[in-house]
C-alpha cells in the first residue's frame, strides 16, 4: 500500500456555509457538519448543517428567483452556463483535490470526474438554445394548434457522494438551461465539492437565488420541507433505490415530477469469442473506477465456461497489480471506500460468498490501520444465491460466475430486478446485436466498459430508476409541455 502520509490541506477559497438567495450564511441553528477524509478518517472541514428552517428559506429564494429567471432568454442562460463551464475547467485542480479528499478516489480519476462534470455544463449550454416547440395541423381552417415547452418550475436536486461533482452538474446544467431555479442538497459526506461548484456558478454572474445549496445531516426532514410545498415542481434524485422509492411516495401529495437515477447490479457478460485484452481492460475500468463505487460498476462477471480459466487468471493478475492507497499519492489506482458501512458491505459480500463455496483468487481482506480500505479482490466459483449476485456491492470485488450457452448468459444477466447498465463482450457482430437487444437494461456497453457520456441518454429500467440524464432527454426532464389551441383565425 502506498504511504498514507499526504498533505490534505484544502484549497483556500472553499465555501463552508449555505448558499441562499445569493448570500453565504451559517445554518439557522449555527450547527456544523464534519467532513472527513475516508483514507485517514480525519476531519478535514466543518460545513453548515442546514435545518428545515434553512431549507424553507432556500425554497423561498428559488421561488422568487424563478419569476425572473424563466423570462431570461435561452441565449443568456447559455452564456451563463458557458462561463460556468469555463470556470470549472479553470479550477480543475482545486476541484479534483476536493473530490479526492472528501470522496477518496485517486486524483487522476478526480481530474477525470471534473472534466466529465464540466462536459454536462458545456453540452447543456448548447442544448439550452434548442428547446423547440411544434405546430400541429388542425381539422378546421380557423384554428392553429401549437405545442410549446416551458421550464417545469423550481427543482430540488438531491445527489450522492460517489461522483460529488458530476452528479450535480448532470442535474443542474439542464435545469438551469431550461430556466428552472434549483435547491440542491448534496451528499452529507461530500459537501465541499458542491459548495465550490455553487461558488463558481455564482461567479458566472446569473441572478441570485437561481442556485441555493443546503448542506445538512437531516436529509429526510429537508426533503419533506421541500416536497410538502406545492411550489416545488420537480425532484431530481441520484442515490439508492430505497430512498428513491421513499421520494416516489413523498411526491404523491403535490404530484411533483420525478427523475430518479437509482442503484444497479450490472452484469459483465464475456462470451468465448471475446478479445480478452480488450475485455480485461474494460473490466478494470468498469469494476474499479471509484473503487467499484459506481452505479454502473460491473457487479457480476458472467463468463462462458470454456474461457473461464483464462479469464480468471488474467482478471486475477490485473487486479492483484492495482496499487492501493491515499488518492493524493501519485500512482495510486484504488482509494478507500467511502465509510465504515460501505467497507463492511463489501466484506459481508466476500464472507457470504466464501461461506457458500466461492474461492478467493486474490485480496479478500480489509487493510489494517486507519482508512476504509479493502484489498481489490477476485472471487471464483460464484453462484446465484450469493449476495454479490443479487445486491449492489459498491466495492472492489470481482465476482466470477460461469455459464454455458448464449441463452443462459443472457438469462443470468437479466435475472435481476435492477436494470441500469450491462456489458457484453464478443467478436461476433450478430451476437453483439442479439444480446444488446435482449438485455433488459437502460445502458449496454458492447465491447466497452465506460459508456457514460454527456450526449447520450443515461438511466435505468426497472428498480434502477425513472427518466434519463444527459442528451436531449436530459433537458426534456426540466420542461413542461403546453398545448395552445388558437381559434378565430380566418383562413
Ligand atoms: P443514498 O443514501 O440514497 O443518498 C443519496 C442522497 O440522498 C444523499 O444526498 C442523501 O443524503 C440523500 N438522502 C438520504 N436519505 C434521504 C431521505 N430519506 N430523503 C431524501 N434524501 C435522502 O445513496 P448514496 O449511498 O449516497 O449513493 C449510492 C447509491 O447511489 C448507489 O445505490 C448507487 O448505485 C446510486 N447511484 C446511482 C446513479 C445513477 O445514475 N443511477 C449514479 C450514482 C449513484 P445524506 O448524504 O445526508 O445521506
Amino acid at each position: 500500500m502506498a504511504a498514507r502520509q499526504v498533505d490534505t490541506t484544502l484549497p483556500k477559497d472553499v465555501p463552508t456555509q449555505l448558499l441562499i438567495g445569493g448570500k453565504w450564511r451559517p445554518a439557522h441553528s449555527s450547527q456544523t457538519l464534519a467532513v472527513s477524509d475516508p483514507a485517514t478518517e480525519q476531519v478535514v472541514a466543518e460545513v453548515a448543517d442546514g435545518s428545515v428552517e434553512d431549507a424553507r428559506l432556500a425554497l423561498e429564494a428559488a421561488v422568487v428567483a424563478f419569476s425572473g429567471f424563466k423570462k431570461t432568454s435561452a441565449y443568456q442562460r447559455s452564456r451563463w452556463l458557458r462561463s460556468w463551464f469555463e470556470a470549472i475547467l479553470a479550477h480543475r485542480d482545486p476541484l479534483a483535490r476536493l473530490i479526492t479528499i472528501e470522496n477518496g478516489k485517486p486524483l487522476t480519476e478526480a481530474l477525470g470526474e471534473v472534466d466529465y462534470a464540466a462536459s454536462f455544463v458545456e453540452w447543456f449550454s448548447e442544448e439550452a438554445k434548442r428547446v423547440y416547440g411544434r405546430t400541429i395541423p388542425a381539422t378546421t381552417t380557423d384554428r392553429r394548434l401549437l405545442a410549446i415547452r416551458q421550464p417545469v418550475g423550481v427543482v430540488a436536486a438531491i445527489t450522492p457522494w460517489n461522483f460529488p461533482a458530476a452528479m450535480i452538474t448532470r442535474k443542474l446544467a439542464p435545469a438551469l438551461a431550461a430556466g428552472c431555479t434549483v435547491v440542491l442538497k448534496p451528499a452529507s459526506l461530500t459537501p465541499l465539492t458542491a459548495l465550490y461548484l455553487a461558488k463558481l456558478w455564482q461567479e458566472a454572474g446569473p441572478p441570485d437565488g437561481t442556485l441555493n445549496v443546503i448542506t445538512t445531516s437531516q436529509a429526510s426532514a429537508v426533503a419533506d420541507a421541500w416536497m410538502s410545498d406545492q411550489r416545488l415542481r420537480k425532484v431530481t434524485f441520484t442515490g439508492s433505490t430505497p430512498i428513491g422509492q421513499e421520494l416516489i411516495r413523498k411526491s404523491a401529495d403535490q404530484v411533483q415530477r420525478l427523475s430518479l437515477e437509482l442503484g444497479g447490479q450490472a452484469p459483465f457478460v464475456v462470451f468465448d469469442d471475446a478479445d480478452l485484452d480488450l475485455t480485461i481492460a474494460a473490466m478494470l475500468v468498469s469494476k474499479f473506477r471509484n473503487g467499484g463505487q459506481s452505479c454502473v460498476a460491473s457487479n457480476r462477471m458472467l463468463v462462458q465456461r470454456n474461457i473461464l480459466a483464462a479469464f480468471t487468471e488474467r482478471a486475477t493478475a490485473a487486479t492483484a497489480a492495482l496499487r492501493i492507497g491515499h488518492g493524493l499519492t501519485p500512482g495510486v489506482e484504488i482509494g478507500p471506500l467511502i465509510d465504515r458501512p460501505g467497507r463492511q458491505k463489501v466484506l459481508d459480500h466476500i464472507a457470504d460468498a466464501l461461506a457458500k463455496g466461492a474461492q478467493v483468487q486474490t485480496g479478500g481482506r480489509a487493510l489494517d490501520g486507519s482508512g476504509f480500505f479493502v484489498q481489490p479482490t477476485v472471487l471464483s466459483g460464484v453462484q446465484p444465491g450469493m449476495r454479490v449476485m443479487e445486491e449492489e456491492t459498491f466495492g472492489p470485488l470481482v465476482a466470477i460466475s460461469a455459464f454455458d450457452t448464449e441463452e443462459q448468459g443472457v438469462a443470468l444477466a437479466n435475472s435481476s430486478p435492477f436494470g441500469l447498465a450491462a456489458y457484453a463482450f464478443t467478436a461476433s457482430a450478430g451476437r453483439a446485436w442479439r444480446v444488446a437487444e435482449r438485455l433488459e437494461y437502460g445502458i449496454v456497453g458492447l465491447n466497452e466498459g465506460l459508456p457514460s457520456t454527456a450526449q447520450a441518454p443515461f438511466g435505468g429500467w426497472k428498480l434502477s430508476g425513472i427518466g434519463r440524464e444527459g442528451a436531449s432527454e436530459g433537458l426534456d426532464a426540466f420542461l413542461e409541455e403546453k398545448y395552445i389551441a388558437w381559434g378565430g383565425i380566418d383562413a
